[in-house]
């Protein structure tokens, strides 16, 4: 069976509740009556309840943009996998690299969120990319690898639905630069076979694998022609309704053909 595209929009700080949920009906209108494509928005924590409520009945889904491995304590500013699945969280967002940059998250730390999430029956996006200057040093695979063994050691699946992997080469985030969509293929060919290596080839072959980098409508549907990319993960774009609107109608002419 075909892997569904999954389009994912990561709102970062942005968007008050009320800011939130009028962008969400906006997207739900036109993207929550269709389900050729998976469509989810990952607000700030302070919006999650407001923009969930939003969606009602819609086939939008909600998601977190990170979570907390210890399932409750003295962990001030923190938020838990539990607390995000009241809410009717999906999915929660994991090592994205302005974590890892800013907040000094390491593979160790994003391991234990991934297996907190599993845990709770949160999908985990686990976020992979290089830099510009291990790109140039032509690090880019070794530094994958090292992403995707780390964040993923000890990782046990029943089934490949569980997890998402985004690649998102870090010159890319916020950038305006763009992976060639042949650039990008050739990491999550890596990404397949490493899935395939740990979790045997139904599993992994299940996987997503979206690319998140400055996706814009522009670009879109080259992305999505390659074999190995099953959606992004979309930054500024995703908020500008009629931006993302197109992104999914991307994905969605692109799963019909
Ligand atoms: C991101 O940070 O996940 C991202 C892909 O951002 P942008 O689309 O803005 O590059």
């Amino acid at each position: 069976m075909a892997r569904k595209f999954l389009i994912a929009g990561n709102w970062k700080m942005n968007k008050t509740p009320a800011e939130g949920v009028a962008l969400a009906r906006e997207i739900a209108a036109e993207a929550g009556v269709q389900n050729d494509v998976e469509v989810l928005v990952c607000p700030p924590f302070t919006a999650l309840a407001a923009v969930g409520g939003s969606l009602g009945s819609s086939q939008v889904k909600l998601g977190a943009q990170n979570l907390h491995p210890e399932p409750n304590g003295a962990f001030t500013g923190e938020i838990s996998a539990s607390m995000l699945r009241e809410l009717h969280c999906s999915h929660v967002i994991l090592g994205h690299s302005e974590r890892r940059e800013y907040f000094s998250e390491s593979d160790a730390f994003v391991n234990r969120k991934v297996q907190t999430s599993l845990e709770h029956k949160l999908k985990p996006i686990l976020c992979v990319g290089e830099t510009l200057a291990q790109r140039e040093a032509g690090q880019t695979s070794a530094v994958v690898t090292t992403q995707m063994q780390g964040g993923l050691a000890g990782v046990k699946l029943e089934s490949g639905d569980q997890l998402v992997i985004a690649y998102e080469p870090v010159w890319a985030i916020g950038t305006g630069k763009t992976a060639t969509p042949e650039m990008a293929q050739e990491v999550h060919a890596l990404i397949r076979r490493l899935l395939v290596t740990q979790f045997g080839e139904a599993a992994g072959a299940r996987v997503k694998i979206l690319y998140g980098g400055s996706m814009k409508p522009g670009n879109a549907a080259e992305l999505f022609a390659q074999p190995d990319i099953d959606g992004g993960l979309i930054g500024g774009a995703s908020l500008v309704g009629r931006d993302f609107l197109k992104i999914i109608q991307a994905a969605q002419e692109r799963a019909k053909a």
